[in-house]
């Protein structure tokens, strides 16, 4: 197996198979375009079992994913794609830089989902787009850009549902699609890093938000996620 690609959260190694690739979940934190850096213990695994949790229930729900199956508690094999450059972030709730950017207090819940696009550019710091910004430059097709609103929106009726009956309001997250044989299907990761998880009774935080914001608890927050998804436990 060749080292392909080293990202802030993961590795990627080619596998036997053309078609197949090998992710690797790593501790490594970063926020802000990684201005800051550290370590979350056993992110990793918790990362890579809850984003294969999640496929699977996706797929059960007929959303096509990347994932193939778990190789062990870092580890998944996934079929290689042609990452879209575009990242889609759906909103329930505001928080963040919505919050920021127009002046809104967190946890107001939007009246319908709110979707955005940013290009995916670590050097530019994934700055927002709209779909003309989207066709303009050529990013995807708008063939492309429906299936990959429509699979959004199903994404979050399917994990919003599910996680609420685990006492958990999904507020917004990031997702990243990828062209395979010709078709969008869901790629890189559903996890606390690229999820705003809060608890349905308290409101706390369950999300890399505790990392982001110096809140303490985080290890123990990754691992409550993981807790109420699998029954699972990594501390
Ligand atoms: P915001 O735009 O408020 O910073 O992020 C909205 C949601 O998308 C949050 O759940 C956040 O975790 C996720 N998100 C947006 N951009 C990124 C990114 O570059 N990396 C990661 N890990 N998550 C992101």
């Amino acid at each position: 197996m060749e080292l392909l690609y080293e990202g802030k959260a993961k590795k990627v190694y080619s596998t036997d198979n053309p078609d197949e690739l090998m992710v690797e979940y790593k501790d490594d934190a970063t926020a802000f375009n990684g201005v800051k850096r550290g370590t979350i213990v056993s992110k990793g695994i918790v990362n890579n079992k809850v984003s294969a949790h999640f496929f699977k229930l996706l797929e059960e729900n007929g959303v096509a994913t990347h994932f193939i199956r778990l190789l062990s508690g870092r580890e998944m094999l996934v079929k290689r794609v042609e990452i879209v450059p575009v990242e889609v972030i759906v909103r329930n709730y505001s928080a963040g830089s919505i919050a920021k950017r127009l002046g809104l207090d967190e946890g107001i819940k939007f009246p319908f989902p709110v979707i955005e696009y940013s290009y995916k550019s670590d050097e530019l710091g994934d700055p927002m787009i709209n779909d003309d910004h989207i066709r303009a430059l050529g990013l995807a097709t708008d063939a492309e850009m429906a299936a990959i609103r429509g699979m959004a929106l199903k994404v979050n009726e399917v994990l919003s549902n599910y996680l609420l009956h685990k006492d958990i309001i999904l507020a917004d997250f990031k997702l990243e699609f990828g062209r395979y044989h010709g078709e969008v299907i869901l790629a890189d990761e559903i996890s606390p890093d690229t999820c705003r998880f809060w608890d349905k009774n308290t409101m706390e935080k369950l999300d890399k938000d505790r990392f982001r914001r110096d809140l303490g608890g985080v290890e123990e927050a990754y691992n409550e996620i993981l807790k109420r998804l699998t029954g699972e436990s990594v501390l």
